[in-house]
């Protein structure tokens, strides 16, 4: 979902609940069903947004020991601000340093769109080297 900023300014507070479909999260990881993305979107001045909420997703994804296939399920809580990209162009150019390196996180254009911020935070807790329950749970008994 492409949320307006200017929604988000004139609402000052948007609840949002939504089902997403997120793409290009990895090359052996695949959501098992639209992934949950409740949370609230508030004008925090300046252009900036701050996004609290709760990510739910089901993803399938193979163990590296296996290779089989394994479901893992994700609760993620997470808060943060978002700034325009050009803002963090900006910054970035005035400081001498990477874009990557400022930081932040940042939106472009007018808009903030749920499904890329969705991915950003998915892709953040995908292990590099996922390990099936019970490949985990083998190991444990050594
Ligand atoms: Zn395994």
């Amino acid at each position: 979902m492409k949320i307006p900023i200017a929604k988000i300014r004139n609402n000052n507070i948007l609840n949002i609940e939504e089902q997403i479909d997120i793409k290009g999260i990895g090359e052996n990881a695949k959501l098992v069903k639209p992934a949950i993305l409740k949370g609230l979107l508030k004008y925090a001045g300046s252009e900036e947004i701050y996004f609290e909420g709760t990510l739910y997703a089901e993803v399938e994804l193979v163990c590296v020991r296996c290779l089989n296939k394994f479901v893992q399920k994700f609760k993620i809580n997470f808060s943060e601000t978002y700034i325009p990209k050009s803002f963090a162009t900006s910054q970035s150019r005035e400081r001498d340093v990477d874009l990557k390196e400022l930081d932040v996180f940042t939106y472009n254009g007018n808009v903030i769109d749920t499904i890329n911020i969705a991915r950003e935070i998915l892709i953040q807790y995908i292990p590099p080297y996922p390990i099936c329950p019970a490949c985990r749970a083998e190991k444990n008994d050594i």
